[in-house]
């Protein structure tokens, strides 16, 4: 690092030791990046990594491991390790397989563990994490929607902090005063409108993965590229945000913003609205988590206005888009029905990208296997078994529901 009188302020954030769950995904690769950008910026032992895990991508997987030197690299598919040891032969690194090794992952000794794995599959390996008191930089937002109150509680009697980096709750964490929290009038989340913001309903019916999965302004993962097509991202981010900031329903808005410049607005009962802005850029928000409560540079593009030329915004179209409105409706029933919908959405768009149904049928899908779930899913969820049973049930359900729509 340069010398200069303030650098003990960032020293600190640098040396922490870095775990990175789902290191081959979008916001894995993008963290990777930063972590580069760092050790280029202020010296080579910025953010030593712990562990490195993936799915089933060894060949990226192994490409890391070379570069960013982790004592421990994980794939969590088992028919793949043969070829991550055969890959890494005569690496010093430790390697193991399987999803109970995604977990042990976590729980290994590390200041942070950034969890960038999809889908509720998160959920386990966070919450070992938070057992043993990390800071988590969260991306995953399936498991705070699935796991819910017992997300929080679990957190709450840990000492993990969580760092939010969702980009729009990462924004909303650096712009609410939580000391001041009766004077929180309203918290709005923006939201691109996805690729078809602009799109008749009829013509959704025949929308495509391709279609879907070309996002206007953000290059990310399939799932969640979808999740912006349907605004389901955006409902599950109004329970992500109810959950991680014990906001009611009422106080989170959601405003369609599509040049994805501002992330959060939070109005005050003064009259005061603070907004968040950077360039859509998720190294951003990863920066911040990776370093908070310092700054650290980051290589993220940066907020050119004169070039942005216009921010406009708009109201979100329930019609169009009725799973803002099926988020919604779990949200203020409450119970395991957030679970149910985190679930159904998961195997609905899983289905959708592997063509069996169309893109319209990922809300029917939704919508049928939460009205199968209204009796049993209004019960509160006592402990993590609760949610796990019920999101394999509604997994279930909601892939019955797949065939019928397919045949
Ligand atoms: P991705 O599909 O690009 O990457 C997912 C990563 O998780 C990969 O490394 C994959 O190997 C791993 N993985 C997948 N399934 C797994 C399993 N069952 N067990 C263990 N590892 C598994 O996804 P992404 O776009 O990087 O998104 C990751 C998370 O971050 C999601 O929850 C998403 O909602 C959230 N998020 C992403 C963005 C973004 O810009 N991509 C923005 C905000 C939030
Ligand atoms: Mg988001």
């Amino acid at each position: 690092m340069k010398p200069g009188p303030v650098e003990y302020l960032v020293a600190g954030a640098l040396g922490r030791r870095l775990t990175v769950l789902g290191s081959t995904g979008s916001i894995g690769l993008s963290t990777l990046d930063v972590v580069a950008h760092a050790r280029a910026h202020y010296g080579d032992d910025a953010f030593p990594i712990e562990a490195l895990t993936a799915q089933s991508n060894v060949e990226i997987l192994s490409e890391q491991v070379r570069r960013f030197r982790p004592r421990l690299a994980v794939v969590a598919d088992a028919s793949r390790y043969d070829d991550l040891k055969r890959a890494l032969a005569g690496e010093d690194v430790e390697l193991a397989a399987g999803p109970d090794a995604i977990v042990d992952a976590a729980a290994r000794p590390s200041d942070l563990v950034m969890v960038a794995i999809v889908g509720a599959a998160a959920l386990e390996p966070t919450l070992a994490a938070a057992r043993r008191g990390a800071t988590i930089a969260l991306a995953n937002k399936e498991c705070v929607v699935a796991a819910g109150d017992v997300f929080r509680k679990t957190l709450a009697s840990s000492r993990a902090t969580v760092v939010p980096v969702d980009s729009e709750h990462n924004a909303a964490f650096q712009l609410l005063d939580f000391a001041q929290s009766h004077a929180i009038e309203k918290v709005t989340l923006t939201a691109s409108g996805g690729p078809f913001r602009e799109w008749p309903r009829e013509r959704m019916r025949s929308a495509t993965p391709e279609q879907a999965v070309a996002h206007p302004n953000w290059s990310m993962g399939a799932k969640i590229s979808v999740d912006s097509a349907t605004l389901m991202n955006k409902g599950l981010e109004i329970i992500e945000a109810h959950v991680l900031f014990a906001l009611p329903a009422e106080k989170l808005g959601v405003i369609v913003h599509p040049q994805s410049v501002v992330h959060c607005l939070v109005s005050y009962c003064d009259g005061s609205t603070l907004a968040h802005l950077s360039a859509p850029d998720m190294r951003t928000p990863i920066a911040h988590a990776l370093a908070w409560p310092t700054r650290i540079s980051a290589p993220s593009l940066k907020l050119d206005l004169g070039r942005a030329r216009q921010l406009t915004f708009e109201e979100p179209d329930p019609e169009r888009f009725p799973c803002l409105r099926l988020a919604r409706e779990c949200l203020d029933a409450g119970g395991l029905m957030p679970t149910v919908l985190n679930a159904a959405n998961e195997i609905a768009v899983a289905a959708f990208l592997a063509k069996k149904i169309g893109f319209l049928d990922i809300a029917s899908v939704i919508e049928d296997t939460l009205a199968s779930a209204q009796s049993g899913g209004r019960i509160r969820p006592q402990n993590l078994d609760a949610v796990l049973t019920a999101d394999a049930d509604a997994r279930a359900t909601a892939t019955q529901y797949c065939r019928l729509r397919a045949a």
